[in-house]
């Protein structure tokens, strides 16, 4: 095995050459929506994988794209686990509309920072590893298809953990933070739809015949705005609301879907009483309401052992040079939570560094993407 700074140097020769492959992933449309885009994107990866002497397959499914799997090395070795995401959140059309482009050193494009990037990062890193006869673990790569909907329409989550049990190490090249912090806790997502039905009548000609659905759900939205516990860490969104058809009739159906961020199972199931609770209760009378859970995705729980690999990865990090960083706790959901759920010390926003993700405005920094995979090449080598 070479030595870590001779490695380096194998990021600095190929520089073009990485920016070529963030491209390739970042000028496709592949939101996750797009299972045949998302597809195309693994089977990218399986090609240069494979050129890397991985074996590689996938967990198909129907309505979602497809988890790609690999791995290399000896099976009696103890096995790190690298990990991201190939979908991202963007509609058909968007990447002819805003193709990857690179202005003084900050690069746009749809998921160039979530997280084209760091999938780039992670395949370049195992490269030039491998090239130099990298033996020290067993190293298996999990990229779901499916990340950016929690896998909602797939058995991935499952898939997943089943595939990552056992792991020593979990690095995840999600989204880097500008302030160069790794991410080692998240709060679990939940989606909840509430539908109510009321009666419906001609607004001027018999109102008090109606019973608005829209009405009752106004009430009841602002009983669920008031469930977030700021102590707790639990956050709650009425984010989509409607109702009705026209002005001048009694709105019969009105719906609102609901976004909830929890840091513990105990406030997750806090939040799952009180909102039957409130689908129960009746402002208006003759409304019935019906609160579904659409989509539930674990905490990244915060580990001791995680926090344990934080300090012996900054110390490395310190010792080539590598910027500061700090051990952050964030609101969004990744991946991590299935690392962490199977016991597994986890390093999560390890991706090219930038902002506003899931918008437009969103950038990364195109020196990143070389200064991040010579960081994990370093971790891989010495943790
Ligand atoms: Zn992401």
């Amino acid at each position: 095995m070479e030595d870590v700074v001779q490695l380096f140097d194998k990021v600095d020769q190929n520089r073009e050459a990485m920016v070529d492959t963030w491209k390739l992933l970042v000028d496709r449309d592949c939101g996750s929506g797009n299972k045949a885009g998302v597809d195309g994107v693994g089977r990218d990866v399986k090609d240069f994988l494979e050129k890397c002497g991985f074996k590689v397959w996938f967990h198909e499914y129907e309505k979602a794209g497809n988890m790609l799997v690999a791995e290399y090395g000896d099976a009696s070795k103890p096995f790190i686990v690298l990990t991201g995401h190939m979908d991202t959140v963007f509609g058909d059309g968007t990447a002819a509309a805003r193709p990857f482009t690179i202005k003084d050193g900050k690069v746009t494009g749809p998921g160039v920072l979530d997280m084209k990037g760091g999938v780039t990062i992670l395949l370049y890193a195992v490269r030039f590893l491998l090239e130099a006869g990298y033996n020290r673990y067993r190293i298996k790569i999990i990229l779901a298809g499916d990340e950016e909907v929690a896998h909602g329409n797939s058995t991935a989550s499952a898939d997943y953990e089943k595939e990552a049990k056992g792991a020593v190490m979990g690095f995840n090249l999600e989204t880097g933070c500008v302030d160069n912090s790794v991410v080692i806790e998240r709060k679990g997502v939940a989606q909840y739809l509430f539908e109510v039905d009321g009666v419906g009548a001609h607004a001027g000609n018999n109102p008090e015949d109606g019973r608005s659905a829209v009405e009752e759900l106004a009430h009841k939205i602002l009983d669920i705005q008031a469930e977030t516990d700021w102590q707790e860490g639990t956050t709650v969104n009425c984010g989509v609301i409607a109702g009705g058809t026209v002005a001048n009739a009694v709105p019969e159906h009105a719906w609102v879907k609901v976004d909830v961020r929890f840091k513990t199972t105990a406030g997750m199931e806090r939040i799952e009483k009180a909102f039957q609770k409130i689908a129960k209760k009746q402002y208006v009378e003759s409304t019935t309401t019906c609160c579904k859970k659409l989509v539930v995705f674990p905490p990244m729980e915060r580990l001791e052992s995680s926090e344990k690999l934080f300090e012996r990865a900054e110390a490395i990090a310190e010792k080539y040079g590598f910027p500061k960083a700090k051990a952050i706790a964030v609101g969004g959901g990744s991946d991590s939570a299935h690392l962490t759920a199977c016991g597994i010390p986890t390093l999560c926003a390890l991706g090219v560094r930038g902002q506003f993700n899931h918008t437009e405005r969103e950038w990364a920094e195109e020196e990143s993407l070389f200064e991040r995979t010579k960081l994990l090449m370093a971790l891989l080598s010495e943790l």
